[in-house]
C-alpha cells in the first residue's frame, strides 16, 4: 500500500532560531500525536543539522529543498547530496517549479540530482506542474507526463519506486487558487496511468503522488479524500505548526 504523507517546503524563510524554534513546535505537537499519514519538513540547507538534532526523525522526517547535480568539486555555493545525507535529513524535493523557472532546472539536471539523492539514500520528492498558460490551453497532461518521462523514465522499477511525486500546478503556487478536487483527481489519475504504463501497475499503485498549491487546513480534507492525491506538499501553511498540523490531521 502506497503511503499517505504532507510534507512541508519551507522555502526561504525562517532564521536558523526560528526554524528551529517551528520544528520542534510541529515536533511537539506530533510527539502524543498518530497520525495517519507521514509527516516530513523540508527545511533550508543550514538548518538541517541543528532540526535533525531537535526532532525525532520517527515521527518527522526531515529533508532538504534541493541539491547539487553533481557529488563534489569546484562548485561554489552549492550543496551536494552526500552532504545532505550528512546532516542526517532523509528527503529532498527536486525540480521545484522555483528551482525550474528561477534557477534554469532543465530535465537534464535533475535526472542528475535524482541519482545522486537515491546514491546518497535520499527519498527525493519529485515535483512537477504546468504553468496557467498550459492550462488554459489545454496541453497540462502532456506537459507533466514529459516531465516525468524526461527525468525519471531512465530509472529501473526499482529505484522509480522509491520516488514521491507532488503535483504542483504552478498557477496553484503561493496564489492562494487551490486546483479543485476533481483537478487534482484527474491528474493525478493520469499520473497513475503515465507510471503504469511504463513500470506496470504494481509500481504505478505502490507510488505516493501529493498535491501542491495552496493546500490550507480548510481545503485539504476535500482533496485529500481523492482515490489517487496521497496527501499535500505544503508551501506557506507549513511556516505555522497549527495549520500545518490542521493539514495533516486532515486525513
Ligand atoms: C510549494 O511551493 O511547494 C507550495 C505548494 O506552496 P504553497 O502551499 O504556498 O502554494
Amino acid at each position: 500500500m502506497r503511503k499517505k504523507i504532507v510534507a512541508g517546503n519551507w522555502k526561504m524563510n525562517t532564521t536558523l532560531q526560528e526554524g528551529v524554534a517551528l520544528a520542534k513546535e510541529v515536533n511537539e505537537a506530533l510527539k502524543g500525536a498518530e497520525p495517519k499519514c507521514d509527516v516530513v519538513i523540508a527545511v533550508p540547507f543550514t538548518h538541517l543539522a541543528s532540526i535533525n538534532a531537535v526532532i525525532d526523525q520517527n515521527k518527522l522526517g526531515l529533508g532538504a529543498e534541493n541539491c547539487a547535480d553533481h557529488k563534489s568539486g569546484a562548485y561554489t555555493g552549492e550543496v551536494s547530496a552526500p552532504m545532505v545525507a550528512s546532516t542526517g535529513a532523509t528527503y529532498v524535493i527536486l525540480g521545484h517549479s522555483e528551482r525550474r523557472q528561477y534557477y534554469g532546472e532543465t530535465s537534464e539536471i535533475l535526472k542528475e540530482k535524482v541519482a545522486l539523492a537515491l546514491e546518497n539514500k535520499l527519498t527525493p520528492i519529485f515535483c512537477i506542474g504546468e504553468v496557467l498558460e498550459e492550462r488554459e490551453n489545454g496541453t497540462y497532461n502532456d506537459v507533466v507526463k514529459k516531465q516525468i518521462e524526461e527525468a525519471l523514465f531512465n530509472l529501473s522499477a526499482e529505484d522509480f519506486g522509491k520516488i514521491i511525486l507532488a503535483y504542483e500546478p504552478v498557477w496553484a503556487i503561493g496564489t492562494g487558487k487551490t486546483a479543485t478536487d476533481d483537478q487534482a483527481e484527474d491528474m493525478h489519475a493520469f499520473i497513475r496511468g503515465v507510471i503504469a504504463d511504463r513500470y506496470g501497475k504494481e509500481v504505478a499503485e505502490n507510488t505516493s503522488i501529493l498535491y501542491g498549491g495552496s493546500c490550507k487546513p480548510s481545503n485539504a480534507p476535500q482533496l485529500f479524500a481523492k482515490p489517487d492525491v496521497d496527501g499535500g506538499l505544503i508551501g506557506g501553511a507549513s511556516l505555522d505548526a497549527e495549520s500545518f498540523m490542521g493539514i495533516v490531521n486532515a486525513f
